[in-house]
């Protein structure tokens, strides 16, 4: 740092506050076919998050995060805490893809799915339908209170914090059956844990979707901090083309751009292809018209290069060739492209980073849908006695106890058997089984005999759980045991 820019900071800090407050941005409504992506990835996301929790087969809620009874319904699967290791895979996946997507084309998921960028879009919508366009909503917060002013910002805040309220609702729904817990609200019934839960998600919404916005993104997200490492030259970022867009500058649509090759203002660069044969530009295709700037939810200028604010939503590529459009120049001033592009060099989305991504992504999602579908039917624990080892009995033939816990992780009944599995000529003192309801936990007694002698010490043993057509579901291993042979 010079020791002017020094002590400019003094001056600054001996004359105003420690930070700059942030300008509030008012991002202008824009129509175009990335909008319209925009527009869907909303309804999606959002329509999933609302939806699910209302939907039920055979009675079951079809996501269900039931940590009270530690399970997780999910689209017909239970998931038990024995599969939890599942999570971990469902995470690495999840990592993985944002690698692998943001590798290849950049922030998609800032500017498309992010549930930042989703419930702020909604927001948007709200305050733009209640307090009016771009031009309206800066008048109107500049404006002096009046009736009108009161009547707008109320009924924004009502609607926003209704929505806010809704989706902390929703968000707990996933967590208790949204059926009962809409009751207990009906009732003036709900618990302390789920009403804040509800505030707290419905506070977190109001406050970063209709107040933060921005600068959750700038200032908050640690991926917008890594993801520069997961870039390269090949990545696919919006960027201003400088070669065709400069020298920038008002002007009428039918103002000439391009002069003979001889002119005096002498911009020639061989990557500007929209220049005829034979001539030059002299003037860019940028008419300086900031929209580009005006739609742009983090408020900055792509056409000052790639920053780190950009959550590559593509409303700057929207609004500008809307503008290219009616000044009936090509499209494509502001586009999604990639620096060796802008450089005229070849693009190569097969790279070794990407390969290695996909290679291992691929992988681990080959493996998790390997492990969900070949996920035992039943949990089988088999606990031995703890109260004696062993005991003996007329013709000293040996017996052990267990107490067999049975778990059926399927949706339907279950005929469950036992049978073990040893080295040694063990019998199994009745027939135990059970039917078992879905979902079911039941402990059932287990009672081993051997002969005398015909055992000795601690000897493994397997108890295998089989259902109705003799097929084995799952194992569990314990011991039998019996007195110690000299
Ligand atoms: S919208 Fe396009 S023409 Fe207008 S200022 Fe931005 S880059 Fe230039
Ligand atoms: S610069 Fe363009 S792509 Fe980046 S955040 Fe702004 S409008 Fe979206």
């Amino acid at each position: 740092m010079t020791s002017k820019s020094k002590i400019d900071i003094v001056v600054a800090d001996a004359t105003g506050s420690l930070y700059a407050k942030e300008p509030k941005v008012y991002p202008r409504e824009i129509e175009g076919r990335f909008q319209r992506w925009r527009t869907i990835a909303v309804f999606w996301l959002l329509g999933m998050f609302y939806a699910f929790p209302w939907i039920s087969i055979g009675g079951q809620q079809i996501v269900l995060f039931d940590l009270p009874a530690r399970r997780f319904h999910v689209f017909g699967m239970t998931f038990w805490p024995q599969d939890f290791y599942l999570l971990t895979l469902l995470l690495i996946i999840a990592a993985l893809s944002l690698f692998f997507f943001t590798a290849v084309a950049g922030r998609l998921w800032c500017g498309y799915a992010c549930p930042q960028t989703v419930w702020t879009e909604v927001f948007l919508w709200m305050e733009s339908k209640i307090e009016g366009d771009r031009n309206a909503r800066m008048r109107l917060d500049k404006a002096p209170w009046s009736a009108n002013k009161v009547w707008r910002k109320s009924a924004k805040q009502f609607v926003w914090i209704t929505f806010a309220l809704w989706t902390g609702f929703t968000f707990v729904g996933f967590f208790t059956p949204i059926r009962e817990l809409g009751a207990e609200v009906m009732q003036g019934t709900l618990g302390g844990w789920e009403s804040f839960w509800i505030l707290f998600y419905g506070f977190a919404t109001y406050g970063n979707a209709g107040y933060l916005r921005e600068q959750v993104c700038k200032y908050m997200c640690p991926y917008a901090r890594f993801q520069s490492a997961m870039f390269d030259r090949d990545t696919l970022v919006i960027s201003y083309d400088e070669t065709r867009g400069e020298p920038r500058g008002h002007r009428r649509r039918d103002t000439a751009r391009f002069g003979p090759a001889s002119a005096a203002l002498e911009i020639s660069n061989p990557l500007d292809t929209e220049v005829p044969a034979g001539q030059q530009r002299v003037l860019g295709d940028c008419i300086d018209c900031l929209a580009c700037v005006q739609v742009c939810p983090t408020g900055i200028d792509i056409r000052k290069g790639l920053q780190i604010e950009c959550i590559a939503c593509a409303a700057c590529i929207d609004a500008c060739d809307a503008v290219m459009d009616k000044m009936e120049y090509p499209r494509g001033l502001i586009r999604y492209t990639t620096e060796n592009a802008l450089l005229g060099r070849p693009n190569r989305l097969l790279r070794p980073r990407t390969l290695i991504y996909a290679f291992i992504l691929a992988s681990v999602i080959g493996a998790f849908s390997w492990l969900v579908t070949a996920r035992d039917a039943v949990i089988i624990e088999v606990l031995h006695d703890r109260n004696a080892l062993f005991r003996t009995i007329s013709q000293g033939a040996i017996e052990n106890s267990y107490n067999v816990k049975l778990v059926n992780k399927t949706d339907a009944d279950k005929l469950l058997s036992l049978r073990t599995e040893s080295g040694l000529p063990l019998r199994m003192i009745g027939k135990p089984s059970v039917t078992l309801a879905p979902n079911e936990v039941f402990s059932l007694p287990l009672t081993l005999r051997a002969d005398r002698g015909a055992t000795s010490g601690r000897q493994p043993i397997e108890v295998l759980v089989l259902d109705d057509q003799g097929t084995v579901l799952a194992r569990g291993k314990s011991h039998f045991f019996g007195p110690e042979e000299p």
